[in-house]
């Protein structure tokens, strides 16, 4: 290649030559406007050059340009390769910055930045939705102006975020507990995440509940126990009185065996994660014990049906399946007054899908009532319950081991009327 300097020598040469050779021929004018022309030659070529590139560099399409040729060549070769490399570092950069963005759009946590201000830099759609933010509108809006929870504001002006905080009662319906600590980056600026911990609260809440109830529990019979015994020890009681009061005694201890049975299976089904067995449970012989329990509970209080209607079998843990009938024969028993019916039956619906119901023409249960009678403890009459002997943990066991079968406990009841409970199981256990 011929570098710039030759060029130019050339170029002079050339004009000289011509020159002189127009000088020879027809004077000195034409010698210099020869001359000059030569030498205006590269110059034109340049400005249209100049010219082109102009022009494609104001539709950003330098890299499309077609190549001159001579000197000019090797520059826009030049240029094009380095707007090219430019533009491919430019996809390469927002390319990664695509990822981070979709990376913290995937959190489940909510993600704010905020610069030295607290202004909201960038946040995903979590915190959008966890605070009611709207990015485009909110964009370097200061953070505390959108936010105005005391406790937030508070926090955030402290500076001290070594320590996480909860917010309560946050989200479109004020349904949420949110869990967020600010982390400190870059220069001055703050990542703020956020995490739902609504359930975990929830849970915690349970468990809180659920030991109250307990104790509660425990503690009524207890009491009544030790009330009887200082009787018993501080008074000189004749026999049969006293052996009154041990077969109270024995009631209140047995209410307190019942409970702690049903906590223990309660316990036993919650710690066992694996799906029931899939053992074969012959129908036939269950309904038989189910009878048996049922006449001696209800000493000939109830007129029983027991009907089955098909000869399929159930595939499950048979002890698991018997405790869940009879848990709601016992029921049936237990709220439906002297002389009331109880029909309890299995069969299989048009889906394939093994059907055990038990009906009942007792007190029946307020719509209200429904969706909550599985949760522990979870009584329509407390005294009514206590005085059958019932736990309140009957229907959560019974609910337990529906789920543990993939199974559905569907209950429809009309007050005054009756109810009806059923566990309908999918066809996967359902034996032919
Ligand atoms: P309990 O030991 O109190 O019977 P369960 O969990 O078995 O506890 O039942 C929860 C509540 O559901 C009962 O306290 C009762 O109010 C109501 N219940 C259950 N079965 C029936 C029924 N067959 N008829 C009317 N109410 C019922």
């Amino acid at each position: 290649m011929i570098s710039a300097l030759t060029r130019f020598i050339l170029i002079l040469c050339v004009a000289f030559i011509a020159a002189y050779i127009a000088l020879a021929n027809w004077g000195s004018d034409i010698a210099i406007a020869v001359g000059i022309l030569i030498l205006a030659i590269p110059l034109i070529y340049s400005y249209v050059n100049l010219a082109r590139l102009g022009k494609y560099i104001q539709t950003d399409s330098v890299e499309n340009m077609p190549l001159p040729s001579g000197l000019w060549e090797e520059i826009f070769f030049r240029l094009q390769r380095l707007v090219r490399a430019l533009k491919q570092s430019n996809r390469q950069i927002k390319q990664q910055y695509d990822h981070f963005i979709e990376a913290f759009q995937a959190s489940p946590n909510g993600i704010v930045m905020l610069d030295e201000n607290d202004q909201i830099e960038w946040c995903n759609s979590i915190a959008e939705h966890f605070f009611g933010l709207i990015f485009k509108r909110d964009v370097m809006q200061r953070i505390n102006f959108l936010i105005r929870r005391p406790e937030f504001i508070q926090y955030l002006a402290k500076r001290n975020f070594e320590e996480p905080l909860l917010i309560e009662r946050m989200g479109p319906d004020s349904s949420l507990s949110l869990m967020l600590q600010a982390f400190p980056f870059g220069q001055k600026r703050h990542l703020l995440l956020v995490q739902n911990v609504t359930d975990l609260q929830k849970a915690d809440a349970m468990r809180r509940d659920f030991v109250a109830n307990v104790s509660h529990e425990m503690r009524t019979p207890i009491t009544v126990l030790m009330g009887f015994l200082e009787t018993v020890q501080s008074l000189e009681l004749e026999k049969t009185q006293r052996d009154q009061y041990f077969d109270m005694m024995m009631s209140q201890a047995q209410r307190m065996k019942c409970l702690v049975e049903d906590l223990l299976t309660l316990a036993n089904l919650e710690a066992n994660t694996l799906p029931a067995a899939n053992n074969p449970v012959h129908i036939g012989t269950l309904m038989a014990l189910l009878r048996n329990d049922a006449e001696a509970l209800s000493q000939g209080r109830h007129a029983f049906s027991f009907d089955i209607s098909t000869t399929a079998d159930l595939l499950g843990d048979e002890r698991e399946i018997l405790s869940a009938f009879s848990n709601l024969v016992s029921n049936a028993i237990r709220y439906t007054p002297d002389v009331g019916a109880i029909n309890v039956r299995w069969s299989i619906n048009q889906q394939g899908q093994g059907e055990f119901s038990v009906l009942d023409t007792g007190p029946g249960i307020a719509s209200e009532h429904l969706s909550r009678l599985t949760e522990r403890f979870y009584r329509v009459d407390r005294s009514r319950s206590r005085d059958t002997g019932g736990t309140g943990l009957g229907l959560a066991i019974v609910k337990h081991i529906a789920s543990r079968h993939q199974a559905q406990l569907m209950i429809e009841s009309t007050p005054g009327k009756g109810s009806m409970f059923m566990l309908r199981f999918p066809k996967e256990r359902i034996s032919p």
